[in-house]
């Protein structure tokens, strides 16, 4: 029993695959991923736009290869990433064969789309060989003619059973390294839709509400359709589909992990939305602030509240607190503590450099927990050889 259950998130069991050298599903974190919009062709864009979408997080990136040009660019973009690239290829299974030999980690293909059973088994072989994982990915926007034939419409009906098609082509070439997602940018089919093949399979989910919108709309769409699915369980990596640089899609795809406890990364500021009470300018400290800590990575929580109203309680429930006083006397909390003054002058600057030292004091706690753990494990080892040659 949790000390608050009120929290807690079960997830729903799913199998877990390998996208290069990351887990996905089974109890690996929910991981966050987006798609690049440059040419893929041009390499030196592509690899520029997915290291900014490293630093924001991503934990692997997708890129089209629409052409021979773009999955020859592969191997190039490959060599110069840290992330595993996922191929997106749609119909051209001459595109699936050339991005598995260039080192893509996994292919986003609809087996049923390539055509002959003779052309998919040329897939699997690729994958199978270059170590390649797929995604399938259903789209109410392009439903095979079939499903829209009996069902009439889009419809999560339809969707599932499109989903389960293409599980059944790939489980019958003998292949399981795979997940899937069923996209909708209506989030009420979209939703249906995932919990209808979280019913009807164990294979890790990929998430997204696709065409949500732009960065604020898509934001707020993508977020009631993925938290909730989230909030029941569902999902073992997420794409935000936004409008917007995919840098973007990534902090967006980190804060409803945040917002839901899954996952923790980076700073989280909890602020007030102001008013006549406050004692400083909220929103323009808050705004710079977000942009100052962009930087760090290490989860941490800072809370930024204009007056004493909410302010010393939100400030007990995170690592800093800043509280607006009267007469530019702000008050400064660390870890839920009231620790000292400051005015306005410098406040950015100051809260900017708090966070940082904490930021380094979590890490050196960290490095030296895994090196505690490192150095348990040798001893351990050693003493199972030592029993090991006492016993021959
Ligand atoms: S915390 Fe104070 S300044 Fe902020 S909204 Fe509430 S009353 Fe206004």
């Amino acid at each position: 029993m949790s000390l608050r259950p009120y929290r807690d998130i079960f997830r729903r069991h799913s199998k877990q695959i390998m996208v290069g050298n990351v887990p996905v599903g089974g109890d690996a974190p929910i991981t966050v991923q987006t798609m690049t919009n440059t040419l893929t062709h041009d390499a030196k864009a592509t690899i520029e736009q997915i290291l900014r979408c490293e630093e924001a997080g991503a934990d692997m990136v997708r890129v089209s290869c629409p052409d021979v040009e773009s999955t020859a660019a592969l191997k190039e973009i490959i060599q110069n990433v840290n992330v595993p690239i996922i191929a997106d290829i749609h119909f051209h299974y001459k595109r699936a064969l050339e991005a598995a030999g260039a080192g893509a980690a996994c292919l986003r293909i609809n087996p049923g789309n390539i055509g002959s059973a003779k052309r998919v088994a040329e897939v699997v072989r690729a994958a199978k060989d270059n170590g390649c994982s797929m995604r399938i990915g259903v789209n109410a926007g392009s439903l095979e003619k079939k499903l829209l034939d009996k069902y009439g419409e889009p419809c999560p009906d339809a969707m599932v059973e499109s989903g389960l098609d293409h599980i059944k082509i790939l489980e019958d070439n003998d292949f399981f390294e795979f997940k899937i997602s069923v996209k909708a940018s209506d989030v009420f089919l979209g939703v249906a839709a995932y919990q209808g093949l979280a019913e009807n399979c164990d294979y890790p989910l990929h998430l997204g509400i696709t065409e949500a919108g732009a960065l604020r709309g898509g934001t707020v769409k993508s977020s009631i359709g993925m938290g909730m699915l989230l909030w029941s369980g569902i999902g073992d990596t997420i794409r935000v589909s936004l409008s917007a640089e995919p840098e973007e899609e990534v902090k967006v795809g980190f804060e409803m992990l945040k917002t839901l406890g899954l996952r923790h990364r980076g700073v989280q500021i909890i602020s007030c939305p102001s008013c006549a009470r406050q004692a400083y300018p909220v929103i323009k400290t808050v705004e710079l602030l977000e942009k100052r800590l962009e930087h760090i990575s290490t989860p941490l929580s800072l809370s930024v509240i204009g007056c004493v109203v909410n302010g010393p309680g939100e400030a007990k429930e995170t690592d800093i607190g800043l509280t607006g006083g009267g007469n530019g006397n702000h008050m400064i909390y660390l870890n839920g503590m009231t620790d000292h003054k400051i005015g306005d002058e410098g406040l950015v600057e100051h809260i900017v450099e708090l966070v940082e030292a904490r930021a380094a004091e979590l890490e050196e706690i960290e490095l030296e927990a895994v090196k505690a753990t490192e150095d348990a494990k040798a001893t351990e080892d050693a003493k199972i050889a030592e029993d090991a040659q006492i016993n021959e």
